[in-house]
């Protein structure tokens, strides 16, 4: 069993390491909130006061931050924690940030003897809490396959998308497919309801029929339509409507790069915007419905 340091016990860090644990692993946590420490603490983890003590002696570090900024600011602020980490650790930095800097983090990370990846994943809380994961990869191949192991531990899948940077860019595509389906299931039930319907009895007529999605089958918008999804406890927990907003935001940025045209992702994101703007930044990102909601 392997030493590993896992850094971020949010929403998807916390069921994560408690995977991890649940495997024999013998887990070295940190994250800034208290309460997240404590829960993993609790499980059986070992809690340090900062990331450059919790990679110590790890033979493999974890990382599921918010954004960019945080990866950046961890691996390569002041203090840099790849000056911390051991040459030959394996990295796994399972958040969804800009490509660019997944390669900037890896590239200063290869340049210190550190095998790392990019590894986001797809499936929400409800797959981090079930172990059943998507890991959409990015890096080397044989570190992908160091990293199998575990990796199989918090996922199902697990995909090579190719070098460094990779994984994030298929993320980013997947995630704004989401936004705009999830805006847009929110949509069709708010108009099957303001003529009528019942949004359960229509969410069971799309969930057989060619509107079908991710959102109908396991992460119904309307509250009370399915017992387990942020909707029916108040849209909390989840994947937040900031986070939502910055997958939109990396996906415009890869557009304007790359001179893709993205107007159905830039639409949502702009919904997604007006949303936050109204005070609901913190909420699960399927509250969008409460912008159509009569
Ligand atoms: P979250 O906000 O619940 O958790 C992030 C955690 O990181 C928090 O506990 C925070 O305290 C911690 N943190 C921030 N800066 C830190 C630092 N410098 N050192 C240590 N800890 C720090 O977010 P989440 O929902 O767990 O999402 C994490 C990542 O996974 C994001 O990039 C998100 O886009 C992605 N993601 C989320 C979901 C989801 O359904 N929630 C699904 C797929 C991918």
């Amino acid at each position: 069993m392997s030493r590993i340091a896992f850094i971020g016990l949010g929403n998807m860090g916390g069921p994560m390491a408690l995977n991890l644990i649940k495997a024999g692993h013998d887990l070295v946590v940190f994250d800034l909130a208290a309460a997240a420490v404590k829960a993993a603490a609790d499980a059986g983890a070992k809690a340090v006061a900062s990331a450059q003590e919790a990679v110590k002696d790890a033979e493999v570090v974890v990382t599921m931050l918010p954004a960019s900024k945080h990866v950046e600011g961890v691996y390569l602020g002041e203090p840099a924690l790849i000056d911390h980490i051991a040459a030959g650790t394996l990295v796994l930095e399972c958040s969804t940030i800009a490509p660019e800097s997944a390669r900037k983090v890896a590239d200063a990370a290869r340049g210190k003897g550190i095998r790392m990846i990019d590894a986001p994943v797809s499936g929400g809380t409800g797959g981090a809490v079930a172990g059943t994961l998507t890991f959409i990869v990015g890096g080397e191949a044989e570190d992908l396959e160091a990293a199998r192991p575990y990796l199989e531990k918090m996922g199902k899948n697990i995909f090579h998308a190719g070098a460094a940077g990779a994984g994030q860019v298929a993320k980013i595509c997947n995630n704004m497919l989401l936004g705009i389906l999830m805006a847009g299931t929110s949509e069709a039930l708010a108009l099957g309801a303001a003529n009528g319907l019942d949004p359960k009895v229509l969410s069971d007529i799309i969930a057989k029929s060619s509107g079908r999605n991710w959102a109908t089958e396991l992460y119904n918008p309307w509250p009370g339509v399915m017992e387990h999804a942020p909707a029916s406890k108040n849209y909390a927990g989840g994947f937040g409507v900031d986070l939502m907003l910055k997958d939109l935001g990396l996906a415009a940025e890869s557009a304007l790069n790359s001179r893709a045209s993205v107007p159905l992702g830039e639409l949502a994101r702009n919904l997604y915007s007006l949303h936050s703007s109204q005070g609901s930044g913190g909420l699960d990102f399927s509250s969008i419905l409460n912008l159509y909601k009569k």
